[in-house]
This record gives C-alpha cells, sequence and structure tokens, in this order.
C-alpha cells in the first residue's frame, strides 16, 4: 500500500536529551491545533493522524491521500514554532527491493509529467523535451536492511533510468530533483521537495512572559522573537487617552492579531498611563520625564506579570537606538523591578529589525501614523546617563506613588486578542 503523508522535521527539540518526550507531545499539540478550524481544512477529529516516528512527527489521512489540499495544510504547519521544515511525501508498507524501485518510478513519471507540462510550449520541434535530471540519495535509518544507502541509490538510479529514458538523466552536481528515498524500520519514505518552517521551540516549554507591546515596529518583533524560543506571551500595553487616541489603541490590537497568527489567542492588558505622566510632570524636574515613566511602566508590567503567573518581562529596547535605551538608562529601568527582563531585539540593527518585522507581518501596522504614550509629555532635553542616586531623588518627589500604582492597576481593562 503507498500512502501520500507529510514528514515534519523538528530540529533542536530532537536536542533536548531527557526532554524530547515531552517537546514532542508538545510539538504534536501546537501542529494539531494550528490544523483545527483552518480556512481549507475541513478536518474532523479523526481525518488526520499526527504521530511521533523514530525521531519524525509523521502525518497520515485514512484512505492513500491526504484529507485536504498538502500545501495549505503545508502552509499553516510551517508557521508552528519548532518546526524545522516539511516534506510532502509517499509512504510505502513494502520494503522489497522491487516494490521500492517501482514506487520510485512512479514518483519521477509524476514529475516529469509535471515538468513536461511546464516546458510544453518550449519543447523543441520535434516535440522533444529536454530532460529532467535527477539524482537519487537513499538513506537507511534501519541498519539491519541487507542494502546499503550508497548501493541503493544506485540500484534505483539505474532503474529510473531504465524505465524513464530519455525523458530523465541523472546530474550528480544540480540535479532538478533531489529524490530521496528514506528507509525506515517498517516502511519507506519517498520524497523530494522540503519546505522551511519557522525553527524555535514549541510555544509553551518555556515559561510565560509579560511582553510590554507598543504600536512600534519593535515590541511586536520581541514578542515573536521570544514566542519563537518557546515562551507563552501575555502582554500589556499603554495609552494616554485622551491625548492618544482610540484608533492609536485600535492598531495595537490588530498588531496583536497578527502576532496571535504565530502564538495563539493571548490576554492583552491595557493601561492608561496617563495619571502617573501627569504626577511625574507635575512634581519631578522634566529631564527625569522618560526615565521616570519608563520605571512606572516597568512596575506596572510587573505587578501584571505576577498576578499572571508570568516568569519574565519582554521589551523592544534595543542598545543605544533612543536616549531612554542606554546602558545607564537600562540600568536604572531595570532597577524598577525584580522579574528578569528580555531585551531579544539589544543587540540587533535597525534595518535587520525591519526586515524581520517584514518578514512576520507586523510592519505595514506598525508604521501607520499613531500618536504613542511615550511621546506625551516628551522631555526637551532628556538625560541620556541617568545616576540612579538622581533618579531615585526625583521619584521621591511622587506623592503618593503607591496609591497611584494601586488606581492604575485597578482601571487596567483586558483585551482577548484572538485571530
Ligand atoms: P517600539 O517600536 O517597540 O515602540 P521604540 O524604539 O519606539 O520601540 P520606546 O518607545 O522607547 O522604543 O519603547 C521601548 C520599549 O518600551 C518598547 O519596545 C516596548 O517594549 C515598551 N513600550 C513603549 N511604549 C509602550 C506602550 N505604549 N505600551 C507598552 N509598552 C511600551
Ligand atoms: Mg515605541
Amino acid at each position: 500500500m503507498k500512502k501520500h503523508i507529510l514528514i515534519v522535521r523538528y530540529g533542536e527539540v530532537a536536542l533536548k536529551g531527557m526532554n524530547k518526550p515531552y517537546f514532542e507531545r508538545v510539538l504534536i499539540e501546537r501542529i494539531r491545533h494550528a490544523l483545527k478550524g483552518k480556512r481549507g481544512i475541513a478536518l474532523t477529529a479523526d481525518s488526520l493522524t499526527i504521530e511521533r516516528s523514530d525521531g519524525l512527527i509523521v502525518i497520515r489521512g485514512e484512505g492513500e491521500r491526504l484529507p485536504c489540499a498538502e500545501d495549505v495544510l503545508i502552509w499553516h504547519i510551517s508557521r508552528v514554532f519548532g518546526v524545522a521544515s516539511i516534506s510532502p511525501a509517499i509512504a510505502l508498507e513494502s520494503r522489497e527491493l522491487a516494490d521500492i524501485s517501482a514506487a520510485a518510478i512512479d514518483f519521477m513519471r509524476a514529475k516529469v509529467a509535471e515538468w513536461s507540462e511546464a516546458i510544453a510550449d518550449i519543447a523543441d520541434e520535434e516535440g522533444r523535451d529536454t530532460p529532467l535530471t535527477f539524482k537519487v540519495f537513499g538513506k537507511r535509518s534501519d541498519k539491519t536492511y541487507p542494502i546499503e544507502s550508497p548501493e541503493m541509490s544506485r540500484i534505483l538510479g539505474a532503474d529510473i533510468l531504465h524505465a524513464l529514458e530519455p525523458a530523465v538523466k541523472v546530474d550528480v552536481r544540480d540535479p532538478d530533483v533531489r529524490l530521496s528515498v528514506h528507509l525506515r524500520r517498517r516502511e519507506v519514505f519517498i520524497y523530494d521537495e522540503k519546505v522551511d518552517g519557522l525553527g524555535g521551540l514549541p510555544l509553551g516549554t518555556n515559561g510565560k512572559g509579560m511582553v510590554l507591546l507598543s504600536g512600534g515596529i519593535d515590541s511586536p518583533v520581541a514578542l515573536w522573537m521570544m514566542a519563537k524560543r518557546g515562551m507563552r506571551a501575555e502582554a500589556v500595553h499603554y495609552h494616554s487617552y485622551p491625548y492618544t487616541s482610540g484608533r492609536a489603541r485600535e492598531k495595537v490590537e490588530e498588531l496583536a492579531r497578527i502576532l496571535a497568527g504565530y502564538c495563539g489567542q493571548f490576554k492583552m492588558h491595557v493601561v492608561n498611563l496617563l495619571p502617573a505622566q501627569e504626577a511625574i510632570a507635575q512634581h519631578c524636574p522634566e529631564a527625569f520625564m522618560t526615565i521616570l515613566v519608563r520605571r512606572f511602566m516597568m512596575r506596572i508590567a510587573e505587578k501584571i506579570a505576577q498576578r499572571e503567573r508570568c516568569n519574565m518581562l519582554v521589551t523592544g529596547e534595543n542598545l543605544g537606538q533612543v536616549a531612554s535605551q542606554t546602558a545607564e538608562a537600562l540600568f536604572v529601568t531595570d532597577a524598577a523591578v525584580t522579574l528578569p527582563v528580555m531585551r531579544p531585539l539589544i543587540a540587533l540593527d535597525k534595518v535587520d529589525i525591519i526586515e524581520k518585522a517584514q518578514e512576520i507581518g507586523t510592519f505595514e501596522k506598525s508604521i501607520e501614523p499613531y500618536e504613542d504614550c511615550c511621546t506625551v509629555f516628551l522631555p526637551k532635553h532628556p538625560v541620556t546617563r541617568p545616576k540612579m542616586d538622581a533618579v531615585l531623588a526625583a521619584e521621591r518627589l511622587i506623592p503618593d506613588m503607591e496609591e497611584l500604582m494601586d488606581s492604575l492597576l485597578k482601571s487596567a481593562e483586558v483585551v482577548h486578542i484572538r485571530l
């Protein structure tokens, strides 16, 4: 019996030693979830099986073919963190060499048909096509099988040539078709395509982080990068309504929805920071405005993070990008909280951050021109190398700090970000 299947490879998860079965289980659940109820995928509970099998994840339908379009399935799977690559393949139950050979010839025959179709209008006058070049990559993961990989590649290559010449030709250097024949314990996989996944680690295998999410370019990329390492995300967004508009907030929610396409649904806590900004503007020296607001943002984020059982805070800060992101300013910002602050973009250049934002699909939304709470009460000459003592002294001028914090926390709204 011959079945159309998908092979999913998961690179780094394979390195996890003792934890490997756990990582694999999480990854399978993530793939299952990614395929459930998606447009173009009419799945019932048991129309697909997704199973671990000797270091790979294998996806099969009930019948000979997968129950929905391969490319749609592959697209959704390729966006699951932890997936290194995906190949549509033929799984052959028989391990008899004659059966493998026949299946490999069939596979190549289908490739030749595709090839001829693609170049039909440019075939030469006698109607002959240029041959399709190929190379067989035999792989034997069951070492008890009597034929070694190079020998198997040679035999299959010769059989394919014999059956399909002159439509095919061997090219060992740069073949059009790289035909992989993978001999496993109970079956044989035949495939040629390999679609890259995002890599990383399965979501949920590395804690939960409270991401300070602005409407800018950086923080959505920071969230994405941490989620790619397995961190589940939750977010906090600050606004300064009525100085910032309702449309600015909608923009952040739209950004969050794009991110939910990768990291699943998540909670976003929305806090009006204006009372804190006003208190600081009223009582503290102007030059300290930005750094004090940043310490406030961190503190509120930490309080919510602790309530929501997060292990870390995450920001889109980047060394030297603006006055509040100098080494000294980051030190003073960190000192406001005890949770670790992750800054995945810290050493990236802006061009690279922009490239990433384009790749993940947040860039166009991020550059829509809406005001951010950070631009309200912007000091003319912010301190760029703040001294801890001076910052603490300025901060002490804010009356009823605790009360202010409490009232801000109480006013926090929760938005459920869904796809
Ligand atoms: P971004 O593109 O992420 O807005 P930025 O270069 O504009 O970054 P800042 O405005 O100084 O930098 O903000 C630094 C970080 O502080 C952001 O990456 C984000 O993590 C957090 N932050 C800034 N503004 C907000 C906000 N309104 N709500 C939540 N977090 C914010
Ligand atoms: Mg910003």
